[in-house]
């Protein structure tokens, strides 16, 4: 992809344009530029990065994105197709299901991740698994520690991630050094997705039958008695 400004202060971007999760209203949705810095001033100053308002084409709300220079020229302002989300789509999940101080550390650790502080992620991931633990006890700890086999073999992980995977939930913070995996975009990707997979498994899917079948007591249509007694 081709990105650049020309000497009328126009953004060109070559292809499809820049398309994201909007952090606003949470679509994945194309973006058209909205503020883009002059040319003449870009030349003058030369900076290394620069920043760029686009709107978003589905809820029209503004969203900032930087973007290193590749190369001036009296031409165009030619920039680097990777860019740097100012705001990024918050993550979300059902978290009112979630015990108390489950809830309030992974909703810190979604965070985090929308931060893109993966380390962190996985840090406060691992202290949500340790409040678990002490929330199901012995059992509920083997019980979550089936469901991470159970995504093992449905998402077929190869070993070195699922190792990763058991060593942030299930490893302890007085394990040798180091004692928490090293995390990147990657890994943290498939953590948050175990991670929704898990306390989805073990909460909000018993919480959501649970309510959905008080629902259908409450609402059951009286069957009258003559008819009840005949079928
Ligand atoms: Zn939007």
């Amino acid at each position: 992809m081709t990105i650049y400004i020309d000497s009328n202060d126009e953004l060109h971007v070559e292809y499809q344009g820049i398309a994201l999760t909007c952090p606003h209203c949470q679509t994945l949705t194309h973006l058209t530029p909205a503020a883009t810095p002059g040319f003449a001033s870009l030349n003058r100053h030369r900076p290394k990065h620069i920043g760029i308002v686009f709107r978003c084409d589905a809820c029209g709300d503004p969203v900032f994105l930087k973007f290193a220079v590749k190369s001036y020229s009296p031409q165009r302002v030619e920039l680097a197709p990777n860019y740097l989300e100012v705001e990024r789509a918050r993550e979300s999940f059902p978290l009112t299901y979630l015990p108390d101080e489950a809830e309030a550390l992974f909703r810190e650790a979604l965070t985090c991740y929308s931060a893109g502080c993966w380390n962190a992620f996985g840090a406060m991931s691992r202290r949500t698994a340790q409040s678990l633990f002490r929330e199901l006890g012995e059992r509920g700890k083997l019980e979550l520690f089936d469901t991470l086999q159970e995504i093992r073999a449905l998402a077929s992980l190869d070993d070195d991630t699922f190792s990763t995977l058991r060593a942030v939930l299930f490893g302890s913070d007085s394990d040798p050094w180091p004692h928490h995996p090293a995390m990147n975009a990657e890994n943290a990707g498939i953590l948050l997705e175990v991670m929704r997979d898990i306390l989805y498994q073990t909460f909000v899917r018993k919480a959501r039958l649970l309510q959905a079948m008080t629902f259908r007591k409450y609402v059951a249509p009286q069957v009258p008695e003559a008819h009840a007694r005949t079928t």
